[in-house]
């Protein structure tokens, strides 16, 4: 059947209005209102276009080149010459080579030269000496200032091949010159070769290498390169946030990259990314100041710091200062990319945590910085391991490392551990839990429906928990009674319940010096306990809330510990938490009480079944289902189903060890490694709790997968006019997941079910024509090449989406790669549940959930004798109501 798009685009003669817009997507995502991301936030979005010439003084529209460079350069000199000293690249250090430098530069400047701008294209060819009269000023070619050294380190290499020492000595004394520090330089050239490839093995490959080099020329610019890496400033829990307006940007571009705002807006509307506009802006350009100062990978972390610590009054024009600097020591079209992705947040390069942290395990196996005596290994030797036995040597150093960051998710903690510890059973003690500091929490594993979790616990004792419809609190309280509470994504509510906080000492039982517990913060009636939607929630303040005056009343479930009077209980099976959860606490009527439970064992269905309908009827999303014990006899550890299914479970964590000796040899460690993992490789569910794992011995059975499968939370990109009745909302809506790794958004499916009428009337508003959040053009970020929609959404929502299945597409090409080489993923019948206000677009699901969400049905229908869904069908039936 023709689908409505088709049907539609035949009489469609009205043009697509263009409206000119900037990139407030990466800004957008930045804002206050983005609860969950909040480390490295901007304020506002990327100069509008139609604005885009307010800020510029007729006379700086005129200027060449040259003049603009003399001038932006005869500026900050005066403001160094006032002492302004806070934009210095390694400020935060002594820089023995600063004086050095000056002098140096000032000799250069007796023969300086400027260079014309005769012929854009081979400024080097048309430079004119001229003899020079000012001391500080000068000007030259933008391309005469390469690094040679660091332009051909093969960081793409294999690790167990590359070897970061040929390469030190050389780099250490082109960094010499600059101050010593690793040059920002050798961090783009990673970037570079990350964001050309596709493979995780060469990304994951490539960043091992240039940590590697890091570690060993210079340690001490590790922990900035993993920030910068991983496009964040500081932890969730420490509010530290650019504060950057996207005008920011525009004028510093503008005005380091002579640009008019003609030719700022031109590169916007072509290329559709902050960074790629830097990098095209920065080739146009034919003259850059004298010897600009090149960035280093410690000043760059330090200026964006800078940035965010920069409040009260002149902080904006300080911030502008300061972008306008980074923009103009980054040394070629490269680095500004990154910079400019650097500071709209959004550096596309897929150095996200999980593939950090992996890369961080395997340097630290393989390098250690000059003067460190921990154990690492013989790249040769494990060169000659089976792919096999290397995944397993790999996988512990791994699993130390995440475990670490799990408890301790902060790598001011984790990079200086690694640097004086290596990956090692001490670095497991360092990195335990504390108190204030919040662990990533354990997750729950989907599932089917009821009969999927009896089958996967059989033979095992659960509780099933009601699983209440709040926001997850993580609730620290130490001995002098102070109160901590952390969000599901570990940003700070303290000040969002300070009812919660009044609360503590009145349910802390006698015995209770310092705890950590969790649950699930509700919207309650405060007289009938009745539970209330979590859209209520909502609409209590994020922050600052005054106890006074709180209109909406909460009530805390509690459904587990992990913390108790200075000792962590992570490995302590789930029934002695719960125990000590429930006797050492005091229950609050209608303020703080436990999540109701039962508990059961796979021959209690019908009480289960009735358990997961009580829980329904009374406003709950489903159930959670917990594995109470671990096995009473180790002898039964192998014989269990794998647990370790999930993409981001890597097995349980290691318990946590005791001090002993950590010296041995490089090939028995090899060795002890292969014999430890023998005969456990097979792990049986465990009940203790695992930070930010999502195993089976936690499930979730919801409400909705009583009746459907498994859900997907996808981004809306884009809409079509709607036919008849729906002639004026937008429908069929495009959707799409997320690619972590290219940065892209892979468009999966349109849909046209599951919406009301007044949904379908709030998201025309929302995307209205001309509007703020509609875009001019399809942004390169998004992989979508089918019919043409009517309008672009900014992406900056996501909604939770119902299917019937997931075929290969002719069309789609989300997840191309992951489960067929030539074709991506749709879905069949897609269907609108809800808006995921809890998330933000980064948390949509990623094209590799899309894929394991495929290869589980595929395995499913095999077991079942079922006809697969891989017929490759033309997801347009989908529009058939
Ligand atoms: P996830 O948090 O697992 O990544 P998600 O954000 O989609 O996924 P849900 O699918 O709603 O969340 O399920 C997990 C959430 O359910 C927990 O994070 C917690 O906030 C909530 N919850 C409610 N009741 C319970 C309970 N009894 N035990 C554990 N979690 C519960």
């Amino acid at each position: 059947m023709e689908s409505p798009s088709k049907r539609r685009k035949k009489n469609d003669t009205k043009p697509t209005p263009i409206t000119h817009r900037s990139l407030d997507f990466f800004f957008r995502k930045q804002g206050p209102s983005n609860e969950v991301n909040g480390t490295f936030k901007g304020t506002g979005a990327l100069e509008k276009s139609d604005n885009i010439d307010d800020d510029q003084s007729p006379s700086e529209q005129t200027l060449t080149d040259e003049e603009l460079a003399r001038k932006l350069q005869e500026e900050w000199a005066r403001e160094d010459g006032q002492g302004n000293d806070e934009i210095t690249n390694s400020e935060e250090r002594p820089d023995p080579t600063h004086a050095q430098e000056i002098e140096h530069n000032m000799e250069e400047n007796k023969k300086d030269f400027v260079t014309a701008a005769l012929d854009r294209s081979d400024p080097i060819s048309q430079a004119i000496p001229i003899e020079n009269k000012k001391s500080v000023l000068g000007l030259q070619s933008t391309a005469s200032d390469e690094d040679k050294i660091t332009l051909t380190v093969p960081f793409d290499q294999s690790p167990l091949t590359f070897d970061p020492s040929q390469y030190v000595s050389e780099l250490k004394s082109h960094w010499a010159a600059d101050g010593g520090d690793a040059s920002y330089a050798l961090l783009t050239r990673c970037f570079y070769l990350v964001n050309s490839t596709q493979s995780r093995i060469k990304i994951v490959d490539t960043l091992v290498n240039c940590l590697r080099l890091i570690i060993e020329a210079d340690p001490k610019s590790l922990l900035p390169a993993v920030w910068l890496a991983t496009n964040s400033i500081a932890p969730p829990y420490i509010s530290l946030e650019l504060g950057l307006g996207g005008s920011a940007i525009s004028k510093a571009l503008k005005k380091v990259c002579g640009l008019d705002s003609a030719g700022l807006k031109t590169l916007y509307d072509k290329h559709g990314d902050a960074g790629d506009v830097a990098f095209e802006a920065k080739k146009k350009q034919s003259f850059t100041l004298r010897k600009p100062k090149p960035l280093t990978i410690n000043g760059a972390y330090q200026t964006l710091v800078k940035i965010a610590n920069s409040k009260g009054h002149g902080s904006v024009e300080q911030k502008q200062r300061l972008v306008e600097r980074l923009l103009q020591d980054a040394r070629g079209p490269e680095e500004s990319r990154y910079i400019v992705r650097t500071l709209v947040q959004h550096l596309r390069i897929g150095a996200v945590k999980t593939t950090m942290l992996i890369a961080l395990a395997r340097a630290f196996r393989l390098s250690r910085p000059e003067g460190a005596d921990f154990t690492i290994m013989d790249a040769s030797e494990l060169a000659k391991l089976k792919k096999e036995d290397l995944a397993v040597v790999w996988s512990k150093a791994e699993e130390v490392v995440k475990t670490c960051f799990a408890r301790r998710p902060n790598y001011n903690d984790l990079v200086p551990g690694l640097l004086e510890v290596g990956v090692s059973d001490e670095l497991l003690l360092r990195c335990g839990l504390a108190l204030h500091i919040p662990l990533r929490p354990m997750l729950g594993s989907i599932t089917r429906d009821l009969s999927e979790m009896l089958t996967k616990l059989q033979g095992r004792d659960f509780s099933c928990e009601y699983k209440y419809d709040g926001q997850r609190a993580q609730v620290h309280c130490d001995e002098a009674g102070k109160v901590s509470i952390f969000s599901r994504h570990l940003e700070v509510m303290t000040d969002k319940y300070p009812d919660l906080v009044a609360l503590v000492p009145e349910i802390r039982g006698d015995g209770v010096s310092s705890f950590i517990l969790e649950g699930e913060v509700v919207a309650v009636d405060r007289n009938t306990g009745e539970l209330k939607t979590f859209q209520t929630l909502t609409n209590r303040a994020k922050k600052d809330v005054d106890l006074s005056s709180i209109q909406i009343d909460v009530c805390l479930f509690a459904f587990d510990l992990m913390f108790l009077n200075g000792e962590p209980l992570l490995d302590r099976p789930f029934r002695e938490r719960r125990g000590l959860l429930r006797s050492m606490f005091v229950e609050k009527e209608h303020h703080f009480t436990w999540v109701r439970s039962i508990d059961a064992t796979s021959a209690d269905s019908d009480v289960v079944l009735e358990f997961f309908k009580s829980a329904t009827d009374i406003k709950c999303e489903g159930i959670m289902v917990k594995v109470l014990d671990n096995l009473p006899n180790p002898d039964l550890i192998g014989e269990e189903p794998d647990q370790a299914e999930k993409d981001d479970t890597p097995g349980p964590a290691p318990v946590t060890p005791s001090k002993k000796g950590k010296k041995s040899s490089k090939k028995s460690q090899v060795d002890k490694e292969q014999e430890k993992e023998k005969g456990s490789r097979r792990k049986a569910l465990l009940s203790t709790y695992e930070p930010d794992k999502r195993l089976d011995s936690w499930l979730k059975v919801k409400k909705d997968y009583a009746t459907s499968a498994d859900t997907i939370d996808l981004i809306p990109v884009a809409g079509w006019h709607g036919q008849g009745r729906k002639a004026k909302w937008w429908s069929p809506i495009l959707l799409a997941c997320r690619n972590p790794q290219t940065g892209s958004l892979e468009v999966v499916t349109k849909c046209i079910s599951g919406f009301t009428d007044k949904f379908y009337q709030a998201n025309k508003e929302k995307y209205a024509e001309g509007g703020d959040n509609v875009l001019g053009a399809k942004p390169s970020y998004i992989e979508y090449s089918a019919y043409e929609p009517d309008v672009w959404f900014e992406p900056q929502e996501v909604w939770e989406m119902a299917f019937a299945d997931i075929t290969l597409s002719p069309t789609y090409t989300a997840a191309i790669g992951l489960v067929n080489e030539d074709r991506g993923l749709s879905m069949r019948f897609p269907r609108f549940l809800k808006l995921r206000e809890d998330k933000s677009v980064e948390e949509a699901s990623t094209s590799e959930f899309l894929a394991n969400l495929y290869r589980k049905q595929e395995a499913r229908i095999q077991a079942t004798g079922g006809a697969s869904n891989n017929r490759g069908g033309d997801e347009d039936e989908d529009f058939d109501e």
